[in-house]
């Protein structure tokens, strides 16, 4: 695994955000790469640091806390600023309310909230870890059964319902297009989250953000970019396939 090709990885996904912003009239600072690093090990985390990433996905709570921990320890970086503050860690999997404890102050932004006992469990440890958590709403846009998310009709009623909790951050919205062969399946349902942010923006709900929009992967991002994504999750164009059998 040399160096080379995730930083080459990186410069080709950079050109093609650059080139979906500049079709669709937006700025580059509008979009955050997310680099998603689930089943790769944190030398390749410090491969993508070193290109100039600093905000990675995790799928597991798990996964993410020993990632995070471990990159601590790499040399080259000054004691007094450990791994964890130099990067922001993105929990983009399901969220079991046992594991909120071990996440709520790691995890910079929690994308995959889609409950309101979940969204609770969140208040609850923040309020003993005394922080407050940003998190995502996750919408089920393809209303797959194999999917968690929020049904898309009742998004508003949970944004409504989490809101008023003071620790529980909402700052927007989530989804993961079903899977398509081509990128351009996904453009209606891009569409249709982007509706949805809007629809709840304009609502002005106390305690609710609402202008992110995390969506679009390795085989659609670009498009999901054209759409008004605000952070995209890439893992495979970055790292490569992943196996999950090791
Ligand atoms: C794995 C994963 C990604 C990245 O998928 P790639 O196709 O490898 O880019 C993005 N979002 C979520 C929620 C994921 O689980």
């Amino acid at each position: 695994m040399s160096e080379t090709y995730i930083r080459e990885n990186l410069e080709q996904i950079e050109k093609r955000i650059q080139a979906a912003c500049d079709r669709s009239g937006r700025a580059r600072e509008e979009v955050l790469l997310i680099a998603v690093s689930k089943t790769k090990p944190a030398s390749m985390v410090r491969e993508a640091m070193e290109a100039g990433i600093r905000d990675f996905g995790e799928n597991k709570v798990q996964e993410l806390c020993e990632k995070a921990e471990e990159i601590k320890e790499f040399s080259g970086q000054p004691a007094d600023r450990p791994g964890a503050e130099l990067l922001n860690w993105h929990l983009i999997g399901h969220l079991q309310r046992n594991k909120v404890k071990y996440v709520a102050d790691k995890a910079r932004l929690i994308h995959s909230v889609d409950s309101l006992r979940l969204a609770e469990e969140i208040q609850k440890e923040a309020e003993k870890k005394d922080c407050h958590v940003d998190i995502l709403m996750e919408v089920n846009i393809g209303d797959e059964e194999s999917k968690s998310g929020v049904a898309k009709e009742e998004a508003i009623g949970l944004v409504r319902a989490v809101a008023p909790l003071s620790r529980v951050h909402i700052k927007g919205l989530m989804a993961i297009a079903p899977v398509a062969a081509e990128p351009e399946e996904s453009r209606p349902y891009f569409r249709e989250m982007a509706r949805l942010r809007d629809e709840i923006r304009l609502m002005e709900l106390p305690g609710v953000e609402m202008r992110e929009l995390s969506m679009g992967m390795t085989g659609d991002f670009e498009v999901a970019i054209e759409e008004g994504a605000t952070m995209v999750r890439v893992g495979t164009a970055i790292f490569g396939g992943r196996n999950y059998n090791r």
